[in-house]
């Protein structure tokens, strides 16, 4: 048994997560006064933190790079009083604190007691499911240009996707390589106008339209990927010395499974209050069902979270008003 675990005092909100929801959900529960805690994730590596550059996130003009922004919006929830801890959360349990309904979360060899739970958990980028793309994981494949960028100077890659990640990251990727292929299954991208704009005016980005990867190859590194024309069936050989990846986002929701309702895309279903299925149990961020999933919707969801949270627990302890 860990201390957390006998503690008869259970945390009044445990956050799930520390992106940009978590630790903003984090920040108001701590300001309001509640016994808040963040858990974070094992792996450091997050859709926000491999960002180069947010230049949509309102009040900074300049932009900023996510990883710093992430520091930023731990140092000012902490500074109000969150506590934070790391683990993979791997279950959230009904359990009954002092006679009031509550949850025990697991994370690691740790249990966390709380009267509420915020979901921050985020998504993760999807895999395209092609022969070679595990394979060549750190050998030609990536998911992440900020990180594997450098290593492509001078040489040809290829971006997978129409999405404003797979354009933000091929024009960012141009900064090394001498070409950057993107390759979209349709012939229109998905991604926002004024990326669109910058990378169709881009020298050095070329378009694989109604393309799909069929396959990535090489002997030990990532040489060339095969295409396939989804309109003539016709397949060809682009090469690529490298191949980002880029086709969207899977939620982490797995733990969750069989807890709170989920849709069909495994996102967690909130209403406008970041109120899930279940009473007691919020949501916020990239892992709920919504629209727009960009920096500043997530901290709007989780300072929404935190106050529906707070609601809950001040009628839970009859302290309501
Ligand atoms: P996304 O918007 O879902 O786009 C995924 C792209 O990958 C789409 O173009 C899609 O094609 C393509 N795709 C999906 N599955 C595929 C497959 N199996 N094979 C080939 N192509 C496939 O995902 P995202 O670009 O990662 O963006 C995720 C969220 O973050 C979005 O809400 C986005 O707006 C946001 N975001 C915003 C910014 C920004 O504001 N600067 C930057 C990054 C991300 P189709 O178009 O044909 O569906």
């Amino acid at each position: 048994m860990t201390e957390e675990s006998v503690s008869p005092t259970p945390y009044d909100v445990v956050i799930i997560g520390s992106g940009p929801a978590g630790l903003t959900a984090g920040m108001y529960a701590a300001r309001a006064d509640l016994r808040a805690l963040a858990i974070a994730g094992d792996s450091t590596v997050s859709q926000v933190t491999v960002t180069d550059l947010i230049e949509n996130y309102p009040g900074i003009p300049d932009g900023i790079n996510g990883f710093d922004l992430a520091e930023r919006l731990k140092l000012q929830a902490v500074q109000f009083g969150l506590k934070t801890v790391s683990g993979d959360v791997t279950a959230v349990t009904a359990k009954q604190w002092g006679g009031k309904d509550g949850w025990e979360v697991a994370a690691g060899a740790m249990r966390y007691g709380a009267l509420a739970v915020i979901i921050a958990t985020g998504a993760d980028w999807r895999r395209l499911g092609v022969p070679g793309e595990g394979r060549f994981i750190g050998k030609g494949v990536s998911f992440c240009a900020t990180c594997d960028g450098p290593f492509y100077r001078n040489r040809e890659v290829a971006v997978v996707g129409g999405g404003d990640t797979a354009i933000q990251e091929a024009i960012y990727l141009t900064r090394f390589a001498k070409k950057v292929t993107v390759i979209h299954r349709r012939d229109r991208l998905r991604a926002t106008a004024i990326l669109q704009k910058r990378a169709l005016e881009n020298p050095k980005i070329a378009f694989a339209w109604n393309s799909v990867v069929e396959s990535i190859e090489g002997l030990d590194l990532v040489q060339w990927v095969r295409l396939k024309d989804v309109k003539t069936g016709a397949t060809r050989e682009l090469p690529a010395d490298g191949v980002f990846i880029f086709v969207g986002l899977t939620p982490n929701t797995a733990a969750f499974r069989g807890l709170v309702a989920l849709d069909q895309g495994g996102y967690v279903t909130v209403d406008a209050n970041m109120q899930t299925s279940v009473p007691g149990i919020f949501a916020c961020g990239d892992c709920t069902a919504k629209r727009l999933r960009q920096v500043v919707t997530a901290c709007g969801d989780g300072a929404t979270a935190a106050f529906s949270a707070q609601l809950y627990c001040e009628e839970l302890k009859g302290e309501a008003y």
